[in-house]
C-alpha cells in the first residue's frame, strides 16, 4: 500500500533531472510543484540558476506548468514575470489539477513528468493518474507552514516501511 508514494525517481533537485533521457523516452510535459521543488518557500522569485535551467526546458522540448497549493497570489508573482502558465489553490493529491495541467500543455498522462518534493500531495497525485513521478530534495526545509510539517512525519513513516521491504535504499539526506 505504500508504492503509491513511491517516486519513479528520486534527485537531489530539479538540475539533475536529465530532460534529454525523458525527452527520447517520449515524455513532452513537466507539472512542476513550487514551493521547496524550483524555490524555497519564502523565495517569492525564481533565481538566476532557475531561470536558466527553465529556458533548457523550454529548448529540450517540453511544456512546463507550476501546479502548486499555494494560494493566487504566490504563485502568480512567481509565475507571472517567467510566463509560465500555473494552476494555484490546487490541492494535490487530488487529481483534477493534475488533469487541467496536461490540458493546459494538450499533453496525455503518458507524455507528463510531475516534479515535486512532498511523498504525500506530489508524488502521490502523480501515481494516481499513471504520471512519471519525481521527487526532489526540499530546498528550505525550515520555512515550512504545520501542514507540510504533518506530511514529512507522513514521508518519513512510508520511507521506513518501504526501506523494510527494500524499497527505499538511500540514506535520507534530509531531516
Ligand atoms: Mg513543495
Amino acid at each position: 500500500m505504500f508504492e503509491r508514494f513511491m517516486p519513479k525517481l528520486r534527485v537531489d533537485s530539479v538540475f539533475d533531472i536529465d530532460l534529454d533521457d525523458l525527452y527520447a523516452k517520449g515524455y513532452r510535459g513537466i507539472i512542476t510543484d513550487l514551493d521547496n521543488t524550483l524555490v524555497g518557500a519564502k523565495a517569492p522569485l525564481a533565481t538566476p540558476e532557475l531561470m536558466e535551467w527553465l529556458q533548457k526546458v523550454k529548448e529540450s522540448g517540453f511544456k512546463l506548468v507550476i501546479v502548486s497549493n499555494n494560494n493566487m497570489d504566490r504563485v502568480s508573482i512567481f509565475s507571472n514575470p517567467l510566463n509560465i502558465e500555473f494552476v494555484h489553490s490546487a490541492r494535490k493529491p487530488s487529481s483534477s489539477p493534475f488533469r487541467r495541467a496536461m490540458g493546459l500543455m494538450g499533453l496525455s498522462s503518458d507524455e507528463t513528468i510531475v516534479v515535486g518534493d512532498q511523498m504525500m500531495t506530489d508524488v502521490y497525485g502523480g501515481n494516481r493518474l499513471g504520471l512519471f513521478t519525481v521527487l526532489v530534495l526540499p530546498i528550505a526545509i525550515g520555512e515550512e507552514g504545520w501542514g507540510t510539517r504533518i506530511n514529512r512525519q507522513l514521508e518519513r513513516i512510508v520511507k521506513r516501511r518501504l526501506g523494510k521491504h527494500g524499497k527505499w535504499l538511500e540514506e535520507e539526506k534530509n531531516k
